[in-house]
C-alpha cells in the first residue's frame, strides 16, 4: 500500500469520531483522511483496527471505546447488529435527531451552497417503535422448513425473524401465522441461486386508524400450493383481514414486486385514514409507513403551501393522492400526477371516497406531464413535489422554473437530492423560506423534510 497514506492497513490507531455515514457509521479523520468505522459515535475516542485502505478513504473496526458518547444505549433489538434494516439503535432518540439535523444542515451547506437557509429542529415521536405498517419479509428455507424474516447484513442468506420493534406488532402476528399456514400446506421457498421454488416474499400492510389487514404474496409463478386452503386458514384466523392478493415476479431480480398482481380473497384494497381523508390503498401503491408522522409531514405540507382557496395547485409524483386531496380542500384546484397506474386508479377513488370534486390525476412521468400541461396553459399557484429518493428529474426542475408558480413545497426522503435540487431552483429565481424535518423512520438513518420556497420578486 501507498506509503502516503496517514494509516497502514491492519494497524492499530486511536481516533476521535466527528460525524456519521449516511449509513450509521462513525466517521474519523486521520490527518483528515476519513476512516468510516461501524458502530462508531460522534464525539467518542476509540481504539480502531484499521481494515481497508482505499486512497481517499478507509475502513476500521472498532476494538475498543475509550471515551463513550453520553447518547450511546444498548440496542433493544436482540438481532440489530445482524440485520441492519435499523442503523441507530445504540444511539438514543435524542442524539438521533440531533445526528439527523447535522445531516440535512450538512448537506444544504456542502450540496445546495445553502450555509444560511433556516433549518429546524426535526420533529420526532415521542414514542419512537413499533410505527411501520409495512412489513416485507423475504422466504426462505432452513432444513427443509419455511422461514421469513431478513437478509442478513451484506449476504443473500435469510433470518427467520418473528418480532420486529419498528413494525407494528400487528404486522408481526399477521406475518408469523401466514408463515405457519403456509408451512402447514406444504408452501416451498423461492430459491434466488435456482431460481425455482414459488414464494419469495410476504407482504403485510395495516391500517392503523381502520385496523384491516391486508396479505400479499409474491410468488415466482402463478402457482400456490393449496392456495385455497391456504385463503381459508387466512381467514379464519386473522379477524380483520380484509384483503388477500396475489403478485406474481417471474423475474431473477432482487426488485420485489412483478408486473401482474390478482385479489385471491376480498377486496383489491384496504382503507387507512390520515386527519379527515379516507384512503383506499392497494398492494402495489406507494403509501407511507409511518402513519402518525405523516399527520405530522402533511399538516407541515399544507402550512408551507399557504393556500386561501383560490390557487391552481399541483402535486407531483403524487402517489395515491394523498398530499393533492389533503390541498385539495383548501384549494381551487389540484392537479395530480404519478407513473405507477394502479396508484392514480386508488387516488381517483380516493377523491371520489371523500367527496373531492376539484383534484383530478394523471398517469405518467412529472417530467412529461407537467411541460405538456404547462403548454396547455394550466399555471400552478403553488407546486408540490414528492420524489422518491433520486430527487427530480432535471426537466421538471426547469419547467417550474419556467412555469414561476409563486411557491414550491419540497417534500423529500433523501437530504442529498433535496440539496441539489434547491440550488438549481435558487438559480432560477426561487428562495429557499425554511425546511423542516420530520423523523419519519426512528432507528434509522433515514430522514424526511419538507422545505418551502417562493419565487424572488421580479423573476
Ligand atoms: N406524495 C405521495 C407519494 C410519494 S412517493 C405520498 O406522500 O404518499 C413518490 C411517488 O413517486 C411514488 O408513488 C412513485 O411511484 C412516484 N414516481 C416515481 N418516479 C416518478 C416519475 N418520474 N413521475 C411521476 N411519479 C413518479
Amino acid at each position: 500500500m501507498s506509503k502516503t497514506l496517514p494509516v497502514q492497513k491492519n494497524e492499530y490507531i486511536d481516533v476521535i469520531f466527528e460525524d456519521l455515514t449516511h449509513d450509521g457509521a462513525g466517521v474519523a479523520k486521520v490527518d483528515g483522511y476519513p476512516l468510516f468505522v461501524p458502530n462508531g459515535l460522534p464525539g467518542e475516542k476509540a481504539k480502531v483496527k484499521v481494515i481497508k485502505v482505499n486512497k481517499g478513504y478507509g475502513f476500521g473496526r472498532l476494538m475498543e471505546i475509550t471515551e463513550k458518547s453520553p447518547y450511546r444505549v444498548e440496542p433493544e433489538c436482540s438481532i440489530y447488529k445482524e440485520c441492519g434494516g435499523c442503523q441507530l439503535q445504540h444511539l438514543s432518540y435524542k442524539g438521533q435527531l440531533v445526528a439527523k439535523e447535522k445531516q440535512v444542515r450538512d448537506v444544504m451547506q456542502r450540496i445546495g451552497k445553502l450555509p444560511n437557509v433556516k433549518i429546524h429542529p426535526v420533529l420526532g415521536m415521542e414514542e419512537p417503535w413499533r410505527y411501520r405498517n409495512k412489513s416485507q419479509v423475504p422466504i426462505g428455507e432452513h432444513e427443509g422448513g419455511l422461514i421469513g424474516g431478513f437478509y442478513q447484513q451484506r449476504s443473500h442468506q435469510i433470518i427467520d425473524m418473528e418480532t420486529c420493534l419498528i413494525q407494528q406488532e400487528k404486522n408481526d402476528e399477521v406475518v408469523k401465522k401466514v408463515k405457519e399456514i403456509c408451512r402447514t400446506y406444504g408452501v416451498r421457498a423461492y430459491d434466488e441461486q435456482k431460481h425455482k421454488g414459488e414464494l419469495r416474499h410476504i407482504m403485510a400492510r395495516y391500517g392503523l386508524k381502520s385496523e384491516e389487514v391486508m396479505v400479499v404474496f409474491i410468488t415466482r409463478t402463478n402457482e400456490l400450493t393449496n392456495k385455497k386452503k391456504i385463503i381459508e386458514a387466512i381467514v379464519e384466523s386473522i379477524p380483520n383481514v380484509k384483503s388477500i392478493v396475489q403478485n406474481v415476479n417471474p423475474k431473477k431480480t432482487n426488485v420485489i414486486f412483478g408486473n401482474e398482481t390478482q385479489v385471491l380473497w376480498g377486496e383489491e384494497v384496504i382503507y387507512d385514514s390520515i386527519g379527515d381523508i379516507r384512503f383506499a390503498i392497494s398492494a402495489r401503491s406507494f403509501y407511507q409507513v409511518n402513519p402518525e408522522q405523516t399527520k405530522v409531514l402533511y399538516d407541515k405540507a399544507l402550512e408551507y403551501a399557504g393556500l386561501t382557496g383560490e390557487e391552481t395547485v399541483i402535486d407531483a409524483y403524487c402517489g395515491i393522492g394523498t398530499i393533492s386531496l389533503f390541498l385539495a380542500q383548501k384549494a381551487k384546484k389540484v392537479y395530480g400526477v404519478e407513473i405507477v397506474p394502479e396508484a392514480i386508479e386508488d387516488a381517483r377513488k380516493n377523491a371520489e371516497l371523500n367527496g373531492i370534486t376539484n383534484a383530478e390525476f394523471s398517469i405518467g412521468e412529472a417530467e412529461t406531464v407537467i411541460p405538456q400541461w404547462y403548454e396547455k396553459g394550466v399555471v400552478a399557484d403553488v407546486l408540490v413535489v414528492d420524489p422518491p429518493r433520486k430527487g427530480c428529474d432535471e426537466k421538471l426542475l426547469q419547467t417550474i422554473i419556467d412555469m414561476k408558480p409563486k411557491k414550491v413545497v419540497y417534500v423529500s426522503c433523501n437530504p442529498a437530492t433535496l440539496a441539489r435540487d434547491l440550488r438549481i431552483l435558487e438559480d432560477g429565481g426561487y428562495q429557499t423560506v425554511e425546511i423542516q424535518p420530520v423523523d419519519m423512520f426512528p432507528q434509522t438513518m433515514h430522514v424526511e423534510c419538507v422545505a418551502q420556497l417562493i419565487l424572488i420578486e421580479g423573476n
